[in-house]
């Protein structure tokens, strides 16, 4: 499982702001994923799954019915221009 550091800024377990686990729509990859996580004696972190802090949680609720690399780059569209700024060369979308 990753910490539960907000996937989206720097908030976490460093901040000491609480994080969420949002689950988004599977893909193929990611059900072939499910498929054989069942098999495992521990649990990795789900790859359709992202924490986020309270800051963007509610942005991201709205989004579940995209897969995880859909939901992010629609959050970064809707990102202030800071933000971007920000995190420009984490993402170049
Ligand atoms: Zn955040």
């Amino acid at each position: 499982m990753m910490p539960p550091n907000c996937c989206h800024c720097d908030k976490g377990l460093e901040t000491r702001d609480e994080c969420e686990l949002v689950c988004f729509r599977r893909t193929p990859e990611q059900e072939a994923w499910y498929a054989e996580a069942e098999s495992r004696l521990i649990p990795d972190h789900p790859l359709n799954c992202e924490w986020f802090c309270e800051d963007h949680l509610e942005a991201t609720r709205s989004l579940v019915e995209l897969d995880l690399d859909q939901a992010l780059a629609r959050i970064l569209k809707n990102s202030s221009p800071e933000f971007l700024q920000r995190n420009q060369q984490r993402d170049t979308q």
